[in-house]
């Protein structure tokens, strides 16, 4: 189970966009998968549905695994694993926090 959420800066660990920093921009319901804006661009071929509508080939980000990715924390600009930090005394004001495993801060 990933905890990366949309707006999270990620570092692209493995495939031709390795290296890379993009911010996620969709994540897949279901699946371990999320779409980085300017990552993993793939070509479709698309025909026109509509009339007045252009044929032709758009470019467009395609999903990537979860486990292809890491998140850059916005405090320190490190690659890091997120961790969990519970807040609020009550059960009902718990809230767990996301935090950076490199310098502690939190994430959101
Ligand atoms: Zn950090």
């Amino acid at each position: 189970m990933s905890r990366i959420k949309v707006g999270d800066q990620v570092i692209i660990l493995q495939g031709k966009d390795r290296g890379k920093v993009g911010k996620v921009i969709e994540r897949i319901p279901g699946k371990d998968k999320l779409v980085v804006e300017g990552i993993n661009i793939a070509k479709r071929h698309v025909r026109a549905r509509k009339r007045g509508q252009d044929s032709g080939i758009i470019e467009r980000e395609a999903p990537l695994s979860v486990s292809k990715v890491m998140i850059v924390c916005p405090r320190c600009g490190k690659r890091t694993r997120i961790g969990v930090r519970v807040s609020g005394d009550s059960l009902e004001e718990r809230e767990k926090l996301r935090i950076c495993k490199k310098c502690g801060e939190g994430i959101d």
